[in-house]
């Protein structure tokens, strides 16, 4: 085997599984040359995931970049020769109306974002799928373009990094673990094996399961877990002799029993002669630290295969039996079955981009087979041209806050992720039950006083409405609030927030916006360096006090983000983002201040120091005047829009930004009503240090002053 390099222009780590090798691959030819891969095992991967994935690759998600990344690695495999469009197809139990529903709406987005799903009987499913009993489910989901890996997605790895080495800008070196990574200044700068140190630019880390260890030693905690995944096998099935097929029938999924099964096809082929089933932990999915995964010295099958007992999920099997007798006519293959284990993350999304803490530290991680070369393909576009072809944010390592990667609150939501993998249809609104609380502004008590209703986003208890409201608004507004017949457009959602819009529209309300985020940016450099990021003009000739709704742009020109930036002095802005982007914004400001030379700033997180409240309607200007110490400052002439000043409200010292985030002058009912006031002050946002706000009983007359009585 060749010598380590001293040096690389990039290192993957993980080059053996699916993901590492569609890396390097789509690097390749993305024009890139001098990478090095490292592989703890053989090459392709003989301990890893992709060892042994059942290799599904099936389209049907809610979500567009999924179904990019899908699509993508289908071609991508059939191109090859590697994949058999056998079809798949999801089905509804025959009690079972929820999953029904839920199947109806994946056609809806499946229809949405270019896939051929469509709806069939229980007569269509078996003519497709003769291992159903058709009694047992009201209809099913066909997606004439799912398929399967083959031979298996290990032999593609091996096959990618092959063809890549045989390119000579690829060196793969298998049985070679990286150790750490050598960060300085924030920058990556080498890698540490046994064997030596490589000295190198990039870092991708596409090791799977094992990526929370390496990252570790970069100080850039990813947020993954391993899970205990059951996959049972029943033989012999001679059904298919003589067919010379990988597959015969379609796939098959019953999320209703969380669970799923496959022929594996001719006997005479390497896996042949038998049914495979594989099921999902809903109850009490087993999470594994990956500081425990084994060494491969010390495993009795493999490091992400760990031992299974048909007791475990006897339940579910007994009822997988109902669905597809044969299940129960074979014998279990004891030997064969195991736990395999795969990455689920706090969100269910893949942990891609760069890494918010170092720089040219990139992950490719908590990927299936089924988005395998299309996050390679991503991932290598982000790197070359600075942004994929597609918005990355739901699967950018930089959504997640640092509190939502600390040690518990990964594990319990990757806990509570697990058990939706495929059971129960997840409602777009749901909200999770753990990390909640960790974030909560000074109005949080009285909040909950009030009843109200809270969701979560960045870790932030947001309230959607109030119970204290009920009573009055929504008898006062019943006849205006729109009826949400269908179960599940109600559901997660307080239909009195409606109420508290329109009284707010018509009179005055109070909002606690205290999960914006805040960033102060000051500097000689302040200037240029938000002058670039912003596609509006917020310095300049832009005056003191004014502030800008504008947007940053990735590589690409296609809108990354949407903010409010108010210029305070020469140098001197604030920068007000949404709750759920903010990390986002802030890294990438980071960013680009480093990469243009830019460091002449002093970026401040002003987001936990200071509450912010929206006061909006008609009735704010003369609301906010009972409680100035000069009223005269908000007349329109001293307080004009889209302009920031200091007020001191009864004492307290408070930001207001006039602002509107509600759309009054447009054409609609709201927007007459709020045209209809004084001098059109709709929207006044305030921002209050944190250390100020006690309960005192200004805040008790503030509160009966507003509508909403918050
Ligand atoms: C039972 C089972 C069934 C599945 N079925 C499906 C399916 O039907 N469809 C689907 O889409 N997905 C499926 N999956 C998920 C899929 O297998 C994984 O998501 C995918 O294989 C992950 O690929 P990877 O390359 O990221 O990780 P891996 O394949 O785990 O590769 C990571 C590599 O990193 C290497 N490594 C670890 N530490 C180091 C180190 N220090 N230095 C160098 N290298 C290191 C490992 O040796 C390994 O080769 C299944 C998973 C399981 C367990």
């Amino acid at each position: 085997m060749a010598q380590l390099p001293k040096r690389a222009k990039v290192v993957i780590i993980g080059q053996g599984g699916i993901v590492g090798s569609s890396v390097a691959h789509h690097l390749i030819e993305q024009g890139w040359d001098d990478i090095v891969g490292l592989e703890k095992s053989a090459i392709p991967s003989d301990i890893g995931s992709t060892s042994h994935a059942s290799d599904f690759c099936f389209t049907t998600s809610h979500d567009k970049l999924n179904i990019y990344t899908t699509k993508y690695s289908q071609a991508f495999y059939e191109k090859r020769g590697n994949y058999v469009k056998c079809g798949g197809m999801e089905v509804a139990r025959a009690d079972d109306d929820e999953r029904m529903d839920e199947l109806r709406r994946k056609v809806g987005s499946g229809k949405a974002f270019g896939t051929n799903v469509s709806m069939i009987s229980p007569k269509q499913a078996k003519e497709l799928f003769p291992l159903l009993n058709e009694d047992c489910i009201q209809g099913a989901m066909w997606d004439p373009d799912a398929g399967l890996v083959v031979p298996r997605s290990q032999s593609v790895a091996g096959d990618l990094v092959e063809e890549a080495v045989a390119t000579g800008k690829l060196q793969a070196f298998a049985y070679t673990p990286a150790i750490r990574i050598d960060v300085q200044d924030g920058q990556v700068r080498g890698v540490e094996t046994h064997k030596g140190y490589i000295e190198t630019e990039y870092v991708v880390l596409s090791m799977g399961i094992w990526g929370p260890l390496m990252a570790n030693t970069a100080n850039s905690p990813l947020p993954l877990m391993p899970l205990e995944h059951p996959l049972l096998f029943f033989g012999p099935y001679e059904e298919l002799a003589g067919t010379g097929k990988q597959i015969v029938y379609p796939l098959f999924r019953d999320q209703g029993n969380s669970a799923y099964v496959r022929d594996t096809g001719d006997p005479t082929t390497t896996e042949g002669g038998r049914i495979e089933w594989g099921y999902y932990e809903a109850e009490d999915p087993r999470l594994v630290y990956p500081g425990a995964i084994s060494e491969p010295r010390e495993a009795r099958m493999s490091p992400s295969m760990r031992d299974l007992t048909l007791d475990q999920v006897m339940d579910a099997y007994e009822k997988a039996i109902e669905m597809t007798p044969i299940l129960g006519e074979l014998g279990w293959e004891e030997k064969h079955s195991f736990n395999g284990l795969l990455s689920v993350t706090p969100d269910g999304g893949s942990l891609m981009g760069e890494s918010p803490e170092v720089r040219n530290l990139w992950f490719c991680e908590a990927v299936w087979v089924k988005d395998g070369p299309g996050a390679g393909k991503i991932l290598a576009d982000w790197m070359t041209h600075g942004s994929p072809e597609m918005d990355p944010h739901s699967i950018d390592i930089a959504r997640h806050y640092p509190l939502q990667k600390t040690p518990d609150y990964v594990y319990n939501r990757c806990y509570e992720t697990a058990k939706k993998i495929y059971t129960p249809a997840v409602h777009p609104r749901e909200p999770y039950m753990t990390g909640r609380r960790m974030r909560t502004s000074p109005f949080y008590l009285r909040e909950v006083e009030l009843g109200a209703y809270f969701m979560e986003a960045a870790g932030w208890e947001r309230a959607h409405g109030y119970a204290a409201n009920e009573s009055t608004l929504l008898a006062k507004y019943r006849d205006r609030i729109p009826v949400r017949e269908h179960e599940w457009d109600a559901r997660h959602f307080w239909e009195v927030s409606n109420a508290e819009q329109l009284e707010m529209s018509e009179s005055v309300g109070m909002i606690n916006l205290s999960h914006f985020a805040i960033f102060d940016i000051s500097g000689d450099d302040a200037e240029t360096l938000l002058e670039y990021l912003s596609v509006a003009k917020v310095g300049g000739t832009i005056s003191h006090g004014k502030g800008v709704y504008t947007h940053f742009l990735d590589a690409r020109g296609g809108i990354r983000s949407d903010l409010t930036i108010i210029r305070r002095g020469d140098n001197d802005y604030r920068v007000v983002c949404g709750g759920d982007t903010g990390h986002r914004d802030h890294c990438w400001i980071k960013r680009i201040a480093r990469e243009k030379g830019l460091n002449n700033i002093r970026l401040q997180d002003r987001t936990d120091e200071l509450a912010t409240l929206g006061l909006w309607g008609p009735k704010a200007r003369e609301t906010l005047a009972q409680f100035v110490t000069n009223p005269d400052e908000l007349s329109a002439e001293n307080f004009p829009f889209a302009t920031a000043r200091e007020l001191n409200i009864q004492g307290v010292p408070v930001w207001a930004f006039r602002i509107s985030y509600v759309g009054e002058q447009a054409g609609s009912s709201i927007s007459r009503s709020a045209m209809a006031c004084e001098s059109g002050i709709c929207c006044t946002k305030l921002v209050l240090r944190r250390l100020a706000l006690k309960p005192t009983p200004t805040r008790a007359v503030w509160r009966r002053a507003c509508g909403c009585r918050t």
